[in-house]
C-alpha cells in the first residue's frame, strides 16, 4: 500500500476499517481532559468499558448467593472456567481441552516446567533466547538449580550475531542441532519483549522435536497479537498472560496450553492441587491425586472468579472481532503505517535519529515496533508522554510503540508521528 503522511489519508483509512467501532469499547487514559494516544498495549491493554459491569455482576452473585454461587445463579463458578476455554482456544490455535485459565504467567511457567523439564543423564540443558524477559530468565535459572545443575552449564542462550539485533532462525536451529543429545527443553518467548521479533515458532518447534527435546513457548507478547497454531505445530506446552494484548486488566489471569498428545502421559511430574483433581470425584476429598483430563489437570487452586470474569469479557470482544485473523490483517497494515510515519520523521529531521530494530517483514513481528532513539532518547520519550503519546521506555535507548488493532486507529499513528517530529525538533535543535 502507498502510505501518505497526512491526516486525511489516516482518516480515510479509518473510515474504511471494518474494525474501527471496537475502539469505542475501550477506555483511554485521560489527562487534563485530553485522551492519550495509547500505544502501550504490549505492556497493559486498555480497559474494556464492560469491565465495571462484569465485576459488579460477580460481586452481586457473591452477595446474593455467597457459597451457593459455586453452584447457583446463571453462571455458577464451579464450571465458569469452561466458558473461557472455548474462547481462548481459537486465540492460540488449540483445542478447548488443551487450554485452561489459571494463576499468573510466571507461576504457570514454573508449573509447566515441573512437568516438561525432566532432565535425564546427559540430556539436561535448556535452550532459550538471549535477552529473554527477566522473569523467564529467573524462572529457568531457578528450575535448573532446583534439579541440581549450574545455570552456566545447563542454560544455552542464543544471541544475535555481532552487529545484529535480531536472531536468525538458521542460527537457532543450528544451535539446537549442535547440542542434540544434551537439550532437554527448548523454551523461547514467541515474540521477544525487547526487540519485538516474532520467532519462527513452527521451524523452532520442529527443530526441537527432531533432536528429541520438549518444546515450550512463553506467549506473553504473542497471544492475542499474532496468529499461532499451537496444536497443529505440535508444541508441547505454552503459557501467556492476558493483560497485554488481551486486555484482562493488571495482574490478569494467565492461560496455559498442554498438547493433547500428553493427556495420557502418566509419567509427568506435577505440583498438584485440589482443583486439578478429576472433576467428577473432586469433592469425595479422597487421598491420592488423580488429575482431570487435559489442561484442566494442571489447575492447583480454586477458580479466580474476578480476574476470570474480566478475561471472559475481553475474550468476548475478540469473539465479536472474529478472533485473530481479521485483527491480524489490520495489525500488519497499522504497524507498517507506524514504520512509515517514523521513517518520515527521520526524513524531516534529515538524519536517522530513529532506528527500528524490530524486523521489517510482517511475518517476523506483531504489533510492536522497538525504536532506538540515537540521541537524547529518554528526554524524547518524556516529551512524548508530556504530549499525550503513551508508549514505553526500555533502557538504554529503546522506545516501544504498539498500535493495537482492536482500539488504535490510523489517526493515532499519524498523530504520534506528528508529536514525535515536534518533540524531536524541540529536543535536538
Ligand atoms: C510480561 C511478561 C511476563 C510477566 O510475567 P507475570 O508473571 O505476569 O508478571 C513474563 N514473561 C514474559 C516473556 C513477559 O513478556
Amino acid at each position: 500500500m502507498n502510505f501518505e503522511n497526512t491526516l486525511s489519508f489516516a482518516q480515510a483509512q479509518d473510515e474504511a476499517d471494518q474494525l474501527r467501532h471496537f475502539r469505542s469499547d475501550f477506555l483511554f487514559p485521560n489527562h487534563n481532559g485530553k485522551d492519550f494516544i495509547y500505544l502501550c498495549g504490549n505492556s497493559l491493554g486498555l480497559q474494556p468499558k464492560v469491565a465495571h459491569q462484569v465485576l459488579e455482576r460477580q460481586l452481586n452473585n457473591w452477595a446474593n448467593y455467597a457459597v451457593e454461587g459455586w453452584f447457583d445463579g446463571n453462571e455458577p463458578w464451579m464450571f465458569y472456567h469452561k466458558e473461557l476455554k472455548k474462547l481462548m482456544a481459537p486465540i492460540v490455535g488449540a483445542l478447548p481441552a488443551e487450554v485452561c485459565p489459571m494463576n499468573t504467567l510466571t507461576v504457570n511457567l514454573h508449573l509447566l516446567m515441573v512437568s516438561f523439564y525432566q532432565p535425564k543423564g546427559k540430556r539436561f540443558k535448556i535452550i532459550m533466547e538471549g535477552g529473554a524477559f527477566p522473569s523467564d530468565q529467573y524462572a529457568i535459572e531457578s528450575q535448573v538449580r532446583f534439579h541440581g545443575f549450574d545455570p552456566k552449564e545447563a542454560i544455552i542462550e542464543v544471541f544475535p550475531r555481532e552487529g545484529e539485533e535480531i536472531l536468525r532462525t538458521d542460527d537457532i536451529v543450528a544451535q539446537i542441532k549442535d547440542n542434540a543429545g544434551e537439550i532437554a527443553l527448548v523454551l523461547f518467548g514467541g515474540i521477544n519483549y525487547y526487540t519485538g521479533q516474532w520467532y519462527d515458532m513452527e521451524a523452532i518447534t520442529k527443530a526441537g522435536h527432531e533432536i528429541g527435546a520438549v518444546v515450550g513457548w512463553d506467549l506473553a507478547h504473542a497471544a492475542g497479537n499474532v496468529p499461532v497454531k499451537l496444536h497443529d505445530w505440535g508444541v508441547d506446552f505454552a503459557c501467556w498472560c492476558s493483560y497485554k494484548y488481551q486486555n484482562s486488566g493488571p495482574g490478569g489471569i494467565s492461560g496455559i496450553f498442554v498438547h493433547e498428545k500428553h493427556f495420557n502421559n502418566t509419567g509427568l511430574n506435577r505440583f498438584a492441587g485440589w482443583w486439578g483433581y478429576q472433576e467428577s470425584n473432586r469433592f469425595k476429598m479422597e487421598k491420592g491425586f488423580v488429575p482431570e483430563a487435559g489442561a484442566d489437570g494442571w489447575q492447583v487452586s480454586c477458580t479466580q472468579v474476578m480476574p476470570m470474569a474480566l478475561y471472559h469479557a475481553s475474550l468476548q470482544i475478540f469473539e465479536r472481532a472474529g478472533f485473530i485473523e481479521s485483527l491480524r490483517s489490520k495489525s500488519i497494515t497499522l504497524t507498517q503505517y507506524l514504520e512509515f510515519v517514523i521513517n518520515e520523521v527521520n526524513i524531516n529531521l534529515d538524519f536517522e535519529q530513529y532506528k527500528i530494530i524490530t524486523p521489517n517483514n510482517p511475518k517476523d513481528r506483531g504489533a510492536q515496533l522497538s525504536i532506538i532513539a540515537q540521541r537524547n532518547g529518554k528526554q524524547i520519550f518524556d516529551g512524548l508522554m508530556a504530549n499525550h503519546v503513551l508508549g514505553d521506555w526500555r533502557e538504554p535507548d529503546v522506545i516501544r510503540l504498539s498500535p493495537v488493532p482492536l482500539y488504535n486507529s490510523y489517526e493515532d499513528v499519524y498523530m504520534a508521528g506528528q508529536v514525535l517530529l515536534q518533540v524531536s525538533k524541540d529536543v535536538l535543535t
